[in-house]
């Protein structure tokens, strides 16, 4: 006996009212896309239901990891899917199934039990009652608790029949696709891989954008966030990551700008050409992994003078979130591993030893004045030289 088919069960899709139909067509868009690695499946839609069949052989525990990564699915139910059958035989077919799901193990259930197919000799209140009973005979150690039962063991009569008792947890969310794009600001850091799955679960599709300066900044550290970039799209689908050369700049900023203030300049000036790439790619909104008070760069006052070159909204999901619950968020996707790879990022070399933690914009932007003669050709630059490449 072998699991041949998954029934996909999605939650907030289910209230989307007139346009559910769009909501579900994008998570089985996204259902295909990640199985296409796995195997060969057929991915369909009845009554409010997606059902993944399996069409040949297939890896149970890689299907299962795919799908765990697929936004907008609440829970994968491994189903056991036969041809319609009489009675004796849909008995034996639950019968193997528990045993394949259970062995001997004692349990307390409920038989939950539909029938599309009107045409079957037993009603559903039959099906269950007379299932339960069988089961009872057939595994001495179970019991049945209709109120709080441990197994809940659905068996459905459709042109087909399918047993499942199992939940397997998904991703929750919403499917990529279903809420416009935006620019992440991609470091080689915990936080923003973090800040780019929690965007992207609600639905929005990722590019991103990451900042070097060779020779400060290595090859390596780029690789690192390539491989980043690799990592967070197992969720969100494949990403556009443009790779910005911000050596003069940074170069420039540290030549002419006070030290203190640095990191802020710094950071404007990213969140500017990342506004400028976001706009060009068609993105709506940019993407931070910032945290009130973590460091001199996110004080509040620090927050309000990087955010204050912006026009397009930044969403910083991660900014009521303390440390260890951001490392904890980046253990479960499987990018803290990578994030703590000890290679460089441009933003440490560059860094004062006593940062403003309270600059006042005015003061920003009279440091900035002093950059004016070289600021506008080294931009263009910077801009002219982007490297893009779809990561997946
Ligand atoms: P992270 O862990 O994401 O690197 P951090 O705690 O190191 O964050 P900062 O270095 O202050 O914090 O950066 C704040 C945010 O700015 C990052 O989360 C990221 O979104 C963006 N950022 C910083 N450095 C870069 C970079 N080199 N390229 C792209 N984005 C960057
Ligand atoms: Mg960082």
């Amino acid at each position: 006996m072998e699991y041949n088919a998954f029934l996909i069960k999605y939650a907030e899709i289910g209230i989307k009212g007139k346009n559910r139909h769009l909501f579900e067509d994008a998570l089985i868009k996204q259902i295909k896309f990640a199985l296409d690695k796995v195997g060969e499946f057929v991915v369909r839609k009845e009554q409010g239901r997606i059902f993944v069949e399996a069409e040949g052989s297939f890896d149970y525990e890689e299907t299962i990891e795919a799908l765990g990564c697929v936004f907008g699915i609440s829970a994968i139910c491994p189903v056991v899917k036969a041809e319609s059958c009489e009675w004796e035989q849909l008995v034996k077919l639950v019968c193997d199934y528990v045993e394949h799901a259970y062995g001997d193990k004692p349990f307390t259930f409920k038989v939950m039990a539909r029938r599309a197919n009107k045409n079957y000799p037993k009603t559903s209140v039959e099906i269950a009652a007379d299932m339960g009973e069988q089961i009872l005979l057939h595994f001495p150690n179970t019991k049945v608790d209709v109120h709080t039962p441990e197994v809940m063991l659905h068996v459905e009569l459709r042109t087909q029949v399918y047993v499942y008792s199992v939940e397997i947890p998904g991703p929750g969310g919403m499917p990529v696709g279903t809420n416009g794009k935006a620019m992440l600001l991609l470091s080689g850091g915990i936080d923003s891989p973090v800040a780019g799955y929690m965007i992207s679960k609600r639905g929005v599709y990722l590019d991103a954008v990451y900042f070097h300066a060779p020779p400060y900044t290595s090859e390596r550290a780029k690789e690192k966030v390539v491989d980043l970039a690799r990592l967070v799209s197992k969720y969100s689908g494949p990403i556009h990551l443009h790779i910005v050369n911000f050596t003069d700049i940074q170069l420039a900023i540290y030549e002419k700008c006070p030290h203190d203030e640095l990191t802020i300049i710094m950071r404007r000036y990213m969140m500017r050409i990342a506004e400028h790439l976001a706009k060009e790619n068609h993105c709506q909104a940019l993407i931070t992994g910032e945290s009130i008070g973590q460091v001199a760069s996110q004080t509040m006052q620090s927050l309000v003078a990087t955010n204050a070159v912006c026009t397009m909204p930044a969403f910083r999901p991660l900014i009521g979130f303390d440390k260890q619950e951001i490392v904890d968020i980046s253990e479960k996707i499987d990018t803290y591993e990578t994030s703590i790879l000890p290679y460089e990022d441009c933003c440490t070399i560059f860094v004062a030893k006593h940062p403003v933690t309270k600059p006042k914009v005015s003061a920003i932007e009279h440091s900035e004045r002093k950059l004016c003669e070289v600021i506008d050709e080294l931009m263009e630059k910077a801009l002219d030289s982007i490297e893009t490449m779809v990561v997946k």
